[in-house]
């Protein structure tokens, strides 16, 4: 977005570090601490340069300072020096861990913020964008966090003590001095909108190629059976260049900026060597006051930099404020009590739902009682997932009403409604983690045998103690090692340990051999038995005892009934079995 003028910009990145420094509030002593020692860091660079000035005075003029009084002032150097360098560790330490800190809050705060978004948030927006705004993002607000607090408390007192000794030696030399410096800032603000800018576009181009690496990472297969490593190479060479091309862009308005300094003060340097000879002044005072300029340079030059610091971090601050400021959609009702009673009745009452303007589902209304099996039918695109997803609120209904024991499932907390609800999905997710952990995920505090009882009734403990290290064997990334039967059954064992009362159940479509379809078959009847089962069927053989089938057509239950009633009725349940029918005796 391109503003017409620079104030509405300034207010707002002012606001945004406002609210990042809000970050810093719970750690006010020790900003408090790090403000202290930049004091006493500004106060012995001062003290130091007099001392400086007093002890030049002893050694070049011998004979009117007596030796003890030179070795006397001298003697404050080191002093002076080890004050300042303590002010400096301490006032750096602390500003630090107060940076290093808000970034480990924002990034738990973020992380959290990320636990609670929808469903639907995950599905627009992209992997790569979220790792960056957590890592790099974060990962700038701390430096940019540290490195002014730490300025802002060092600098000014030191630059304070600077103008008071300059004053001091020579008043009129220090104003012409002094009317150098806005000379020097005016360069720096302008070169500060330009890295601003393009350090924001380095984030994005950033972004892009982490989505690459992971899109290669997750779909490596695919790159290497359709032989476009190389369409991938180029893809990520483009968004290496634009990646550089941004980085070169704020190295030139960054490198431009001191060189210009520097030869400022040279031009100042050269009229002021001029003007000690035609003042005469003494060489202790030149010398100082050269010095201090000298000083000067420093706190100048970073005091200057930090609008360019606040530019930088409030670019990627935006960037994460915008994550959490992401509503949550799904959220807990005040006053919501947990379900503890035993689930008897699930009804969808007239349930309707869109993801945005389109409705996706359509006056759903159905019931399930307890140890009934629901399945749903239907194409691709009907609604079935939706539908599924509904009853853990995952999303909530735009209209209508989903029970349990005839109460508002949003009558519930979250957590206890999810607690009773099982789910097998088509893509199971596993974690880089031992067997036995992918199989407890969700039942912390499980013991071996509970876990194995249940890997075994899954079909699942042969497999799993053929492996080197069994139970305690490593899975790697999504489960690559394993084949798509042992994944679903690892799931099966899951789900069984995880017994909850309500199973939902997304049949994979993708075809397993005979052998790993029955292990899973049966892993699923006793996954099944005993629980209310809300099923997506893609094979039509595996429903055909279900209590009640609902045949879904763009979002509308257009038929209900079981195996039998449905095929004796002769619609589009009878069409899809006929079809799945011809197709399984013609493979
Ligand atoms: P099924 O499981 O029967 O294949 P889905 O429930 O996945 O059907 O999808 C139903 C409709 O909702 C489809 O038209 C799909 O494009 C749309 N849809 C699914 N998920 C989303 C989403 N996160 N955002 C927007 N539309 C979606």
């Amino acid at each position: 977005m391109t503003q017409p003028n620079g104030g509405p910009k300034l207010k707002k990145e002012w606001e945004t570090y406002r609210r990042l420094l809000r970050f810093a509030r719970p750690y006010t002593l020790r900003i408090i601490g790090g403000v202290l020692f930049g004091v006493l860091f500004g106060g012995s660079t001062t003290g130091a340069l007099l001392a400086l000035r007093e002890t030049l005075s002893g050694v070049f003029n011998p004979e009117e300072f007596p030796l003890a009084g030179v070795i006397a002032v001298a003697a404050l150097l080191p002093l002076f020096g080890l004050a300042r360098g303590l002010g400096d560790y301490f006032s750096t330490y602390l500003l630090e861990w107060v940076g290093n800190r808000v970034v480990l809050d924002i990034r738990l705060k973020l992380f959290k913020h990320l636990q609670d978004l929808s469903i639907s948030f995950y599905g627009t927006n992209r992997t790569g964008d979220l790792i960056s705004r957590t890592t790099n993002d974060t990962q700038m607000v701390q430096q940019s966090v540290s490195g002014v607090l730490s300025d802002l408390a060092k600098q000014p007192f030191t630059l304070l003590g600077m103008i008071g000794t300059l004053i001091y030696l020579d008043w009129k030399l220090a104003l012409i001095s002094l009317v150098l410096f806005p000379v020097c800032i005016l360069p720096v603000a302008t070169f500060g909108r330009k890295v601003r800018r393009s350090a924001r576009e380095g984030q994005e181009k950033m972004a892009d190629l982490v989505d690459i690496l992971e899109e290669n990472a997750v779909g490596a297969r695919i790159v290497k059976a359709f032989g476009m490593e190389g369409h991938e190479i180029a893809r990520f060479l483009d968004r290496c260049r634009a990646v550089f091309s941004r980085a070169m862009r704020v190295t030139r308005a960054r490198a431009s900026v001191e060189p210009i300094i520097v030869l400022i003060s040279m031009v100042g340097f050269a009229l002021i060597l001029l003007y000690a000879r035609w003042r005469h002044m003494t060489f202790a005072e030149f010398f100082t006051f050269g010095a201090a300029l000298v000083a000067m340079y420093e706190p100048v030059k970073k005091l200057s930099k930090i609008h360019l610091s606040v530019q930088q971090s409030s670019a990627a601050a935006d960037r994460i404020f915008e994550l959490l400021d992401h509503p949550i959609q799904v959220k807990e009702r005040v006053g919501a009590r947990p379900l503890t009673e035993t689930v008897a009745r699930v009804t969808f009452d007239s349930v309707s739902f869109a993801y945005d303007e389109r409705p996706v589902l359509r006056d759903i209304a159905f019931e399930a009682r307890r140890g009934a099996c629901v399945a749903f039918v239907g194409g691709s695109g009907s609604g079935k997932t939706t539908l599924v997803s509904l009853l853990p609120r995952f999303y909530d209904v735009t209209n209508g009403r989903v029970l349990i024991n005839g109460t508002d499932i949003r009558d519930f907390t979250i957590e206890s409604l999810r607690k009773q609800i099982g789910l097998v999905t088509q893509e199971t997710i596993l974690f880089n983690d031992t067997v036995a952990n992918n199989i407890a995920y969700g039942t912390p505090g499980a013991d071996r045998a509970a876990i194995e009882d249940a890997a075994r009734r899954a079909n699942a403990h042969e497999f799993i103690a053929a492996m080197p290290d069994g139970y305690d064997a490593m899975i790697g990334e999504r489960g690559g090692r394993l084949s798509g039967g042992q994944r679903q059954r690892l799931a099966i064992a899951r789900a069984l340990l995880r017994d909850a009362p309500i199973l939902i159940l997304d049949e994979a479509t993708s075809a397993l051999d005979t052998e790993s379809e029955r292990l899973v078959q049966s892993a699923l009847d006793t996954l099944m038995t005993g629980r209310t089962v809300f099923a997506i069927a893609h094979r039509l053989s595996t429903i055909q005892h279900a209590d009640l089938i609902l045949v879904l057509d763009q979002g509308r239950i257009v038929e209900r009934g079981t195996h039998r009633e449905l095929l004796a009725a002769g619609g589009a349940y009878k069409r899809l079995y006929d079809l799945q029918f011809r197709d399984g005796a013609a493979s």
